[in-house]
């Protein structure tokens, strides 16, 4: 990946020494610029972190102690992390079986008196159900906010993941589909308050007419000069990385059918497949099978957010399918420069392995 831009990041990194100007400034701003564009939204607020721009919208949103947040318990822990470093509880709800996405019933039915938000995770660079999951919000007058980390230039129904709730937040942690080179993050909103609430508590609560004034207690969260020049280089082939992701899943999925369950796109996606997660019951038997052949694969994610130590404490109804999920899933191999013949092998191995998983098991 950092060969095929290498051109561009040197590039970028020399203006940055040559401006000299590491924090904020024009590198910064031409990011925000272009990425607000690409999400279609007004606004985009560089952060330090994926994690930084779930808290400061939160901040933004006025959530805090005594309110709590919706968040499915099948996502990264930063998501209810975030919930928790603002002073709120995180309400974990159980997740639809087909896409292990949050649905709109299940939302709902978390619903109570101290609900302040609801955060829905793209997990996977998948989406679905962003209108009913936006009614559902509007109709009991909470926040929906969208952790779109995972799914940098996915779509739903012709608009960008991340443009749906009242806030969207990003990472550019350097594994994601859009990454920089260390730590980074966006908000992107199109509520002029907010954006201009998040920049001010990003930046020491700030006021934006006098810096020597600090209107709140702000954080420090700010992008970098540097990360937001390489996120501006890379950001050119996001839609040709996203597209290639895309053929591996199609090629995965023709090669895969009838052989292997796979966790399905949302109706109305265009997924950007962060992860290819695939569903095996005998999930440890056939991982060492797989690691035979040097295959690597993840598992995204192994210990639900309700059952990490630490985070049991809060209560919370049944998750069977995020459960039962968390058993049987697994993360082939995915990313944009992974060649056709590669992910040919995969499917073998995975074919060659599940067979004999099949005859022990009846
Ligand atoms: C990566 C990720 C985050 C956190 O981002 P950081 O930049 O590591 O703080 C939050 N939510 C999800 C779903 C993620 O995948």
């Amino acid at each position: 990946m950092h060969a095929e831009v290498r051109v561009e990041l040197d590039r970028a990194w020399a203006a940055a020494l040559d401006g000299s100007r590491f924090i904020g400034g024009e590198a910064v701003d031409t990011f925000e610029a272009a990425w607000a564009a690409r999400c279609g939204t007004k606004h985009a607020v560089g952060v330090a972190s994926g994690t930084d721009a779930l808290v400061l919208s939160l901040r933004a949103l006025g959530i805090g102690a005594g309110d709590e947040v919706i968040v499915p318990t099948n996502t990264f822990i930063a998501t209810a992390e975030a919930v928790a470093l603002v002073g709120a509880t995180p309400r974990f709800v159980d997740v639809d079986d087909r896409t292990l996405l949050i649905s709109p019933g299940r939302a709902m039915s978390e619903i109570g008196a101290r609900t302040a938000a609801v955060i829905v995770v793209h997990l996977y660079g998948n989406g679905a159900w962003l209108d009913e999951l936006r009614a559902v919000a509007d109709r009991h007058g909470i926040a929906l906010l969208e952790d779109a980390s995972q799914a940098h230039g996915a779509m739903w129904r012709g608009r960008p993941l991340g443009s749906y709730g009242r806030l969207g937040t990003f990472s550019f942690y350097p594994g994601k589909n859009l990454g920089a080179l260390g730590d980074g993050g966006a908000v992107v909103t199109d509520d002029d308050d907010l954006a201009r609430s998040i920049r001010s508590l990003a930046n020491h609560g700030r006021c934006e007419t006098d810096g020597a004034r600090h209107r709140r207690g702000g954080m420090n969260s700010r992008l970098d000069a540097i990360q937001a020049a390489v996120l501006t280089a890379k950001l050119p082939r996001l839609e040709a990385w996203n597209e290639a992701r895309r053929a591996i899943a199609r090629q995965y999925r023709e090669r895969l059918g009838g052989i292997v369950r796979m966790v399905e796109d949302g109706d109305g996606a265009v997924p950007v497949h962060h992860q290819f997660v695939v569903r095996i019951p005998d999930l440890d038997l056939f991982r060492r099978d797989l690691s035979d052949v040097v295959i690597e694969t993840g598992i995204h994610y192994p210990t639900p957010c309700h059952r990490q130590p630490g985070w049991e404490r809060y209560p919370t109804s049944e998750m069977l399918v995020a459960e039962n999920a968390s058993e049987e899933i697994l993360s082939l191999p995915i990313s944009p420069h992974l060649g056709a013949s590669q992910v040919s092998l995969v499917c073998e191995a995975l074919a060659q392995a599940i067979r004999p998983l099949e005859v022990v098991g009846g």
